[in-house]
């Protein structure tokens, strides 16, 4: 276990974890709502060719934007488990402590900022 980390903070990045968990399942249903071929009429409508591109172009950022909480989700649950095993707060590629600032930050932080840029690249 990360020895700077005191169960008390633990237990605060915990619930913050599973509040933003709770707010991001609740952002992608409502993405979900907004997206133009989630309507149940669009494959019957007739609409313009320009219509279908908007809704193309809506659709596909939409996809992308729950892609990406959907990632976020995963992260979060990735913590939690290390949370379980001992090993939240340590970087999962040089296994060195994350900074503190960083974990308050990002709580569901895999890698420290080096690492973190260097997947980046
Ligand atoms: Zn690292």
């Amino acid at each position: 276990m990360d020895k700077r980390l005191s169960k008390q903070f633990i237990d605060q990045q915990r619930k913050k974890m599973e509040e933003d968990k709770k707010k991001i399942l609740l952002h992608i249903e409502e993405l979900k709502k907004n997206d133009p071929f989630s309507d149940p009429d669009h494959a019957s409508d007739n609409a313009a060719v320009d219509t279908d591109v908007r809704e193309q172009v809506g659709h596909d950022t939409i996809e992308a934007q729950i892609k990406d909480l959907q990632r976020r989700i995963l992260d979060i649950d990735l913590a939690l488990k290390k949370i379980l095993k001992g090993t939240y707060g340590i970087c999962e590629k040089c296994g060195e402590p994350i900074p503190l600032p960083r974990i308050e930050l990002i709580p569901e932080a895999r890698f420290c900022v080096v690492c973190e840029e260097q997947l980046r690249k």
